[in-house]
């Protein structure tokens, strides 16, 4: 298949034509790749091409929490990778978000420091009391990757602070943060516009052809041709390379109308953090819910589950809000890339054909490094 004819002379010379590189997906891994190859080689055509009307995996559908992990996901963690792996990938997202924050700008994508949280149930005491009893070790693990010895204390007499019910115990992480993942990306959309990248949406790419000289790109709406191609599509990448140990899993979410006189300021976790809740403004953004179901929502698809919906309103009701029957104004859902391994996976897949994808639920805090290595990758290879 040829590019349609209705193209006109102007759209293919100045819009579609010669690219260098083109970028699949236009997430925060995409963008962030795109705008460090024109920051490294100004002179390079960039191209991104986004099957979705907006980016639509998980970048604009995110939680916006900018946290390396609460004291239970180390752990969880170090279950089944060594103490090195775990503090180089705390390092990592520490680093990410540093240079997410430098790239953006804290005000533009309205960075908060109110630390993070996590919460135990009544009903958690043993398993509560093994987290906290391991507080020094992780502290002391992970005092190089941050550059403080002093990063999970408990703080469970602050719990009536926030009118929580059911919770006995916290943990406090004073270095998380949060942000406002809407202005996150579009200010990092303004950046790469600004640099002279260009971005194609409603473009879905369904084949990647390598031929002699070019790799040649199958999409909806012509063929594509460049001289290397990042793959930066997250939880779809097995939909052009079934090899790459990815799998999608989906995050429901929900946000509250305001909430007059709302207290609670901070990201906070409980069940291992597959439960998750913010303020943003005087509204809570609360999502989680996908280990009720793991098959269920290890999926391409968006939507929602009775299950998840459920329960997500009863936590809401009986733990953060107990009592002041909050109204929910928005629901949504994104798709994370998940595996077996913690780290993203950052490789070349064939001659010319980069991956950037599995940032396992945290790309928040991955997202801008990993878009710069595979950049790296790229220019070097
Ligand atoms: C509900 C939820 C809450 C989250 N909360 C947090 C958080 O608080 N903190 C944190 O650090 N991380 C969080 N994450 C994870 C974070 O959002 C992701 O790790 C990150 O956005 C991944 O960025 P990405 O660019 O790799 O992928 P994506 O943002 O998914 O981008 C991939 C893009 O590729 C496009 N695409 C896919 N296939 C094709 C194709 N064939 N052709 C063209 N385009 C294609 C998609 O439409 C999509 O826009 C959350 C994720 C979800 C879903």
């Amino acid at each position: 298949m040829g590019l349609e004819p209705q193209f006109s002379y102007w759209e293919r010379s100045s819009f579609i034509d010669n690219p260098d590189v083109i970028i699949i997906g236009s997430g925060l891994v995409g963008l962030s790749a795109a705008l460090h190859l024109k920051k490294s080689e100004p002179s390079l055509k960039v191209l991104v091409l986004e099957r979705g009307f907006l980016p639509s995996g998980a970048s604009t559908k995110n939680a916006g929490f900018a946290c390396f992990g609460t004291v239970s996901e180390q752990l969880e963690c170090l279950q089944h990778s060594s103490e090195e792996e775990v503090a180089r990938l705390v390092n990592y997202k520490w680093r990410g978000l540093q240079r997410l924050r430098q790239n953006l700008g804290d005000s533009n994508i309205d960075y908060q420091q109110h630390g993070g949280y996590e919460l135990f149930m009544a009903d958690e005491k043993a398993y509560a009391d093994d987290q906290i009893e391991k507080i020094p070790y992780l502290n002391n693990l992970l005092k190089q990757a941050i550059g403080t010895d002093n990063i999970y204390s408990v703080a469970s007499n602050k719990i009536a602070n926030f009118r929580f019910d059911k919770i006995s115990w916290m943990i406090y992480n004073p270095f998380e943060g949060q942000i406002d993942t809407g202005k996150m990306m579009r200010v990092l959309l303004n950046k790469v516009y600004d640099a002279g990248i260009l971005v194609l949406n409603s473009c879905s790419v369904t084949g990647i052809e390598n031929q002699p000289n070019e790799i040649q790109l199958i999409t909806s709406q012509g063929n594509f041709k460049a001289s290397k191609v990042i793959l930066a599509t997250n939880a779809f990448a097995n939909q052009l390379f079934p090899d790459l140990k990815v799998v999608p899993g989906r995050g429901q979410v929900l946000v509250t109308k305001p909430i007059e006189g709302l207290k609670l300021k901070g990201t906070y976790h409980f069940n291992q953090g597959y439960y998750y809740f913010r303020n943003i403004n005087n509204r809570i953004l609360f999502g989680g819910g996908r280990n009720l179901d793991f098959e269920a929502e290890a999926t391409w698809d968006f939507g929602h589950t009775k299950k998840v919906k459920q329960q997500l309103i009863t936590y809401l009701n009986e733990v953060i809000l107990p009592n002041q029957n909050a109204e929910i104004d928005y629901w949504w859902s994104g798709i994370m890339g998940f595996g077996d391994d913690i780290s993203p996976i950052v490789k070349q897949v064939e001659p010319n054909v980069f991956c950037a994808v599995r940032c396992n639920g945290m790309g928040v805090a991955m997202g801008s490094l990993v878009g710069e290595e595979v950049a790296e990758l790229a220019l070097n290879s």
